[in-house]
C-alpha cells in the first residue's frame, strides 16, 4: 500500500475540487518523480484525493520525459489510449507536463488535441489556475522559458514515510550533446541553503529518516549563490549543515558530475556520519574522443584520476555509474576504452543505455556517425555480462559484515520478505517476521546473490 506524508503546504488557495480524484502517471527520472510528488501535493490542496487506478480518476496528470529511449513514442501512445479514458467519463480532465511538454508544446497540442492543459517544467505551481481556466475556456497551454517560482516551494505528497527526495537545485549549465535537460529545465539555479535545511528539518519532524538530495549536477551546488561577499555555500558545506539535523539518519545525493567532484566533497562523504558511503559518478563513455563529442568536460585520464582520488580517500566506497553504449562515432577502440574503465574501477553497479537519438539534442544531428543497432546490441550485451560478474563479486564482500538496514517495502516476489538498503546502497532482503517497513535495524549480511544481499536481524 502506498503511504503518504503531507508536507506543510506553502501554496495557499481555497480548495475547489473536494470529492474529485486525481491520478499522476510519471515517465523518466527522479526529478520527474519528485515533481509528480509536488503535483500530487497541489492537487490535494485543491481538495482532491489520490485515485488508486486510472479508471477512478477525474483528473489525470501525465508527467513526461524526453530522455529515455522511445520516450516520445510511449508518450503519444499513452495519450492516444487516454483519449478513450477521457471520453468514457463526464468532465474528466487530462493534463500534460514535464520535459516533452516544455520542449514540444505545439506537437502535444497537434497530436493530442483532447489534452486540456499543457504545462511546462517552470510553472508547475500554476497548475490549478490552468485547470480552472480550461474548465471555463477550453484547452490551454502555458509553457514559459524562464523560471517564475522554484517548483521546490510547492507542497509534496511523498511516496514513502521514511525516505524523501529533496531538491537542492534545478536546471543545468552544461551542454552534454546527448541531453535535452538544459533546454527544457533551463540554467542551474540553487535553492538557498536555509530553505533546504528548513525543508529537511520538516521532513525529519514528519518521520523521514533518509533524504536524497536531488539536482542535475548536485556537486556544483551553490556556484550561482553568494551568501556574502567572501564565501559560497559549496556542496560539501551543505552536507555538513544537513549532517547536524537531529533525527535525520541518512543523506544520499544524485546526480553529481565527475568534473565537479572536489576533495572536500569526498572528505565530507567519508567523515560525516549520516552521509552514505556511496558515490554515483556518471562515466557515459571511457573514450576521450567520444567524451569530447559528448561535451562532458573530462577525458579518460581525468576520470580515472577522479576515481583514484575518491578511492584514496574512501577505499571501501560503493561506486555506481551511467554508460551510454554506441554514441555516434564510437569505434571498437572507443568501446574498449569504456571497458578498460569498467574493469579498472569495478563499479558496484552500472546503469547502461543503448544510444538512441533524442529530438532536440546535438547528438541527433550526428546522423552520419550513427552506429548500427546490431553493433550497439553486441557491445551492450558484452558490457552487461562483464558488469554482472563484477557486481556479483562486489556484493560478496559484504557477506559476514554488520550493517544498518532501512526497510523500505515488501519484496515483489515474496510477501514474506521485506527489502531495503544498507548504508552503501545495496538492496538487501530480510524475513518479515523480524522487522517492519520504516525500521532502521542492525543486521548481519548472511548471503549474496548476483543482484541483492540477504540479512538477518542481530
Ligand atoms: S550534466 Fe549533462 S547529462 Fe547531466 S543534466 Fe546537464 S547536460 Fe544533461
Amino acid at each position: 500500500m502506498v503511504q503518504t506524508v503531507v508536507i506543510k503546504p506553502k501554496l495557499e488557495f481555497a480548495p475547489s475540487r473536494q470529492g474529485k480524484k486525481y491520478y499522476v502517471k510519471t515517465f523518466g527520472c527522479q526529478m520527474n518523480e519528485h515533481d509528480s510528488e509536488k503535483i500530487a501535493g497541489i492537487f490535494e490542496l485543491d481538495g482532491m484525493t489520490r485515485a488508486n487506478a486510472e479508471e477512478s480518476a477525474d483528473v489525470m496528470f501525465i508527467n513526461t520525459c524526453t530522455i529515455r529511449e522511445n520516450a516520445d513514442d510511449r508518450l503519444y501512445g499513452t495519450l492516444g489510449q487516454l483519449k478513450k479514458w477521457k471520453n468514457e467519463g463526464i468532465n474528466r480532465k487530462l493534463l500534460v507536463g514535464g520535459c516533452a511538454a516544455q520542449k514540444d508544446k505545439q506537437l502535444v497540442r497537434e497530436r493530442a488535441p483532447w489534452v486540456d492543459v499543457v504545462i511546462g517544467t517552470h510553472n508547475l505551481t500554476n497548475i490549478i489556475n490552468l485547470l480552472n481556466q480550461s474548465e471555463d475556456w477550453g484547452p490551454i497551454t502555458e509553457v514559459i522559458d524562464e523560471i517564475e517560482e522554484l517548483p521546490t516551494d510547492a507542497p509534496s505528497i511523498r511516496e514513502s514515510e521514511h525516505s524523501a527526495w529533496l531538491t537542492i537545485q534545478i536546471g543545468c549549465n552544461n551542454s552534454c550533446t546527448f541531453c535535452i535537460v538544459p533546454s527544457v529545465r533551463g540554467p542551474e539555479i540553487s535553492r538557498r541553503p536555509s530553505d533546504i535545511i528548513n525543508e529537511a528539518s520538516e521532513l525529519v519532524e514528519s518521520g523521514i529518516k533518509e533524504i536524497t538530495l536531488l539536482g542535475q549536477n548536485v556537486n556544483s551546488y551553490g556556484r550561482d549563490l553568494r551568501i556574502d561577499n567572501k564565501s559560497r555555500p559549496y556542496f560539501a558545506q551543505l552536507l555538513h549543515k544537513l549532517n547536524e539535523i537531529e533525527g535525520l539518519e541518512r543523506i544520499r545525493f544524485t546526480s553529481p558530475h565527475p568534473k565537479d567532484f572536489k576533495e572536500e566533497t569526498i572528505y565530507a562523504v567519508n567523515t560525516l556520519s549520516k552521509v552514505c558511503n556511496q558515490i554515483h559518478i556518471p562515466l557515459q563513455s571511457g573514450s576521450s574522443q567520444i567524451l569530447a563529442k559528448m561535451h562532458r568536460g573530462y577525458n579518460k585520464q581525468r576520470f580515472i584520476q577522479k576515481v583514484d582520488m575518491i578511492k584514496n580517500i574512501i577505499p571501501d566506497v560503493s561506486l555506481t555509474t551511467d554508460i551510454i553504449v554506441g554514441f555516434p562515432g564510437e569505434t571498437d577502440d572507443d568501446f574498449n576504452d569504456t571497458m578498460d574503465i569498467v574493469k579498472y574501477v569495478e563499479f558496484d553497479s552500472v546503469y547502461m543505455f543503448q544510444f538512441s537519438p533524442r529530438p532536440g539534442t546535438k547528438a541527433q544531428d550526428m546522423e552520419d556517425n550513427f552506429i548500427s543497432k546490431d553493433i550497439i546490441k553486441q557491445r551492450f550485451q558484452y558490457l552487461k555480462d562483464v558488469q554482472t560478474d563484477i557486481s556479483e563479486k562486489r556484493l560478496k564482500r559484504f557477506v559476514g559484515t554488520y550493517q544498518k538496514l532501512l526497510i523500505e517495502k515488501e519484496s515483489k516476489k515474496n510477501v514474506e520478505v521485506l527489502t531495503g538498503k544498507i548504508d552503501s546502497g545495496q538492496i538487501t532482503h530480510i524475513d518479515n517476521k523480524d522487522v517492519s517497513i520504516g525500521d532502521m535495524v542492525p543486521v548481519k549480511i548472511t548471503d549474496s546473490t548476483p543482484f541483492y544481499l540477504k540479512a538477518e536481524l542481530i
